[in-house]
């Protein structure tokens, strides 16, 4: 791994950790030449399925794609970029342990939103707001009467405390 900073390929491990439920490993590296020190995330390269679109045409599934609707929907809000990659590791994990080779992308959003919901309350509304383009306001006030409903029911959240580490 090259320095980020001048581009030295002289780079030094110096802390390794399994993050995103053991999904991933995070290194801190410091750079031999100027001493900058950067981190990076390592995942194993899993085959994902292929998402097949409402019009039947089917695409590679797209991490980046996920991640900018996730960075769109948590704009502004209380949660780190950590947390971020971790619900993304597990929508992934959780689209890759279906065992299909192709899922419709309307399951991939039902993934998204099933996390979202978890993270964000604020997120999760604004992403369905999207996804499923509410028709109108009452039914978007459904929708956020029926968060708050699942939200009693669901408590305590079982997360794992150590998602919320943002050091
Ligand atoms: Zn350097």
């Amino acid at each position: 791994m090259h320095c980020q900073f001048c581009g030295a390929h002289d780079t030094k491990v110096i802390d390794s950790r399994l993050v995103a439920d053991g999904d991933q490993v995070r290194r801190r590296r410091e750079c031999q030449a100027c001493g900058e020190r950067f981190t990076t995330f390592e995942s194993a390269e899993l085959v994902m399925p292929r998402v097949v679109k409402t019009n039947g045409s089917r695409e590679p599934f797209n991490e980046d794609k996920l991640r900018a609707g996730l960075l769109r929907a948590l704009e502004k809000r209380p949660v780190s970029l950590e947390q971020i990659e971790a619900t993304i590791n597990h929508i992934k994990h959780r689209l890759r342990s279906t065992g299909e080779r192709e899922l419709q992308s309307r399951l991939v959003g039902e993934e998204v939103m099933r996390e979202l919901k978890e993270l964000d309350d604020v997120a999760y509304v604004r992403f369905a707001s999207v996804y499923r383009r509410f028709q109108d306001v009452s039914e978007f006030q459904q929708e956020i009467e029926r968060l708050a409903r699942d939200k009693v029911r669901e408590e305590p959240v079982e997360r794992d405390p150590a998602d919320r580490d943002t050091s």
